[in-house]
């Protein structure tokens, strides 16, 4: 199996993803099963129970699953059928990913294993509005550091994440608060002939999204991720799945009017929560920002009925107490003004897992998650694909 033969998962690669093979699709799911068990492994029966295949067909998934050295027998455990049955678990370090957070002023870039496992981390700066040739040549370089790090085992491919808006399906980027020179640029067919690996593109919300939906309980639940950085956006998980939406525009909730005849904004329109929100933080005023994100906040829960509200973003994480209680206090007016409290209270609010590591690490995610069952538009670009 060649390095960026993703075949095994069910993917061409290729646009216009054709239905996965149902083989890839069964080796998703037990794929899945392997990495949700971690350490401890899971029996064959224990696969065949959960994913509905026949006990034939689970031995010849993994089978070869451990012939391509991803999963290997983490010792036997009583069953109930008399004989001990073998534990198989999942071989994160037998591939990784690498997942980039390409923000305004910053790049972050995480090789992860398969579990999703930081293996290393690199930091550096970056003039995301200096334009392309600056933005792949840092990245290209900050990749190939990383590659050195997989220890000889094959890169699947690249997550990258950018502020948006942009297409996911075509990976071309739209007109982006403050950098609007990127407007109509293949980011993701640009990264991925560079690098000389497959790379999908997301949006820096949507990416942490998708990591953080990975805690939840299958196809269940739902939350609103609320990024504030160098600027404002939401990733949205409904269901258990990320929306995106048809266009993949879903989640500009930083530009969402909320005073008519309020400041401009970077946008060009006037009175985004977003501009009021920055403002606040460069003014100095957090209990504004917080009361102005707490809003836009409310109007989610509203408009989609979510179970949490998450917080996170550069901004967050350098204070965020005050935005915790800002965000907070929204809610619990709004819960307030429902009657809500006798039905489980106000929408709870937390600072999301990974700190300023989120945006990298959900980009990882972006190529591993197809990998183990969750839907996904797959990897395009690099040789072979
Ligand atoms: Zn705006």
């Amino acid at each position: 199996m060649s390095s960026n033969d993703l075949s095994f998962a069910g993917f061409s690669g290729s646009p216009g993803a054709n239905l996965p093979a149902l083989r890839g699709h069964n080796t998703a799911l037990v794929l899945g099963l392997l990495r949700a068990a971690g350490e401890e492994g899971v029996s064959r029966l224990e696969l065949a129970a959960h994913t509905g295949l026949t006990p034939q067909a689970v031995s010849k998934i993994t089978a070869r699953l451990r012939a391509e050295g991803l999963a290997a027998e983490a010792g036997r455990r009583a069953s109930t059928g008399g004989k001990p049955a073998t534990v198989l678990r999942l071989v994160p370090g037998a591939r990784h990913a690498v997942g980039l957070h390409l923000d305004r002023d910053e790049l972050t870039a995480v090789l992860t294993d398969l579990a999703g496992e930081a293996v290393a981390v690199r930091r550096t700066p970056l003039a995301f509005e200096a334009g392309a040739e600056q933005v792949l040549a840092t990245t290209a370089r900050e990749v190939t550091a990383l590659r050195a790090r997989a220890g000889g085992s094959p890169v699947l491919g690249v997550g990258a994440a950018c502020p948006g808006p942009l297409d996911h399906t075509t990976g071309v980027l739209h007109r982006i608060t403050g950098a609007p020179r990127w407007d109509g640029f293949p980011l993701r067919d640009a990264l991925a002939a560079r690098l000389g690996l497959p790379v999908v593109l997301d949006k820096d919300t949507n990416a942490a999204a998708l990591g953080l939906a990975q805690d939840l309980p299958q196809a269940a639940g739902s939350f609103g991720y609320l990024h504030l950085g160098t600027g404002l956006g939401a990733g949205l998980v409904l269901g258990g799945s990320l929306y995106r939406g048809p266009r993949t525009g879903a989640g500009e909730f930083g530009h969402q009017t909320v005073q008519w005849d309020g400041p401009r904004c970077g946008c060009g329109r006037r009175g985004c929560i977003e501009a009021l929100c920055l403002a606040a933080v460069a003014r100095g005023d957090l209990p504004a920002a917080a009361r102005a994100l707490g809003v836009g906040a409310a109007n989610l829960v509203e408009l989609l009925d979510i179970d949490r509200v998450l917080l996170g973003g550069r901004t967050v994480l350098d204070h965020p107490d005050p935005f915790l209680d800002g965000v907070t206090e929204a809610l619990t007016d709004l819960a307030r003004t429902r009657g809500a409290t006798g039905a489980g209270g106000p929408v709870p609010v937390a600072l999301a897992r990974g700190g300023a590591r989120a945006v990298a690490d959900g980009a990882a995610e972006l190529v591993l998650a197809p990998l183990f069952g969750a839907r996904g538009p797959g990897l395009r670009g690099g040789p072979g694909a």
